[in-house]
């Protein structure tokens, strides 16, 4: 989900919420919407990598 920095810990509480998962952010390169508000998002929130989950190497 996208956020302004503004919202960025509504979106982060959200993710965790949803998704019962670590949330980490990464800067947006394509010019996107906040999702809670009509500002330019500044960062994305997507799902943090677990470390056990790919342990292959
Ligand atoms: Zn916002």
């Amino acid at each position: 989900m996208y956020s302004c920095l503004e919202h960025i810990e509504e979106s982060m509480d959200r993710f965790l919420d949803e998704y019962g998962k670590l949330p980490i952010l990464v800067e947006v390169e394509i010019e996107h919407k906040c999702e809670h508000c009509d500002q330019v998002a500044v960062y994305k929130v997507i799902e943090g990598m677990m470390v056990e989950d790919e342990d292959e190497l």
